[in-house]
């Protein structure tokens, strides 16, 4: 590498890299570079280690240098194990898929055996809706059974107890029941007709 221009205030320096030139940025908290480009000259071969920040080849590290064959630039060492890792995490999400896949195949819905994401749950979504949907269900025609029951109940009564008031003797208990019975299917038989 080696110099091209030097800014007048000696804090940017156009460097030639493999034929082609750009600038790097010395900046004044980095001392040790600003005291090796007081003693550089157009011309001069150096070495130059740095980092790309907003666009600008900020120089880390500046030498001198005595063999211009091997020039160093910290950029080109730093994308490579960059690009390592990249590959790294690929293979690495591949091995956690595998992974993922792995275990949700252990957990398995109790009712339909299908492969569930945990074991939160003992039945996927699907048995669990319909076993949700037959239960409501279940209690709901319960509730209609019971509040039917109660309103056949209220009617056999009341025309029971009209029925009997018209009779001139009390009735006996057979009577009452067959009546009662009698009444009380009638009913039902008209509230689930
Ligand atoms: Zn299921």
């Amino acid at each position: 590498m080696k110099i091209v221009e030097i800014s007048v205030k000696k804090d940017m320096l156009k460097i030639d890299k493999d034929g082609t030139s750009s600038w790097y940025k010395i900046n004044a908290s980095n001392t040790p570079a600003q005291e090796v480009v007081k003693t550089l000259v157009v011309g001069d071969e150096v070495d130059v280690k740095s980092t790309v920040i907003n666009g600008v080849s900020v120089v880390s590290r500046i030498d001198k240098s005595d063999s211009p064959a091997t020039p160093v630039a910290e950029e080109e060492t730093m994308e490579e194990p960059k690009v390592e890792a990249e590959k790294v995490d690929v293979i690495g999400a591949v091995n956690n898929f595998e992974k993922v896949a792995e275990e949700t195949a252990k957990y398995k819905c109790t009712k339909c055996g299908k492969v569930m994401k945990d074991d939160k749950y003992e039945n996927c979504y699907t048995c669990n809706q319909a076993e949700w949907k037959s239960k409501q269900g279940a209690t709901g025609s319960d509730r209609n059974n019971s509040i039917e029951r109660q309103a056949i109940g209220k009617m056999t009564a009341r025309t029971v107890s009209a029925l009997i008031g018209t009779w001139g003797s009390p009735p006996d208990t057979a009577e009452v029941e067959v009546l009662i019975d009698f009444i009380y299917n009638k009913y039902k038989q008209k509230v689930t007709e």
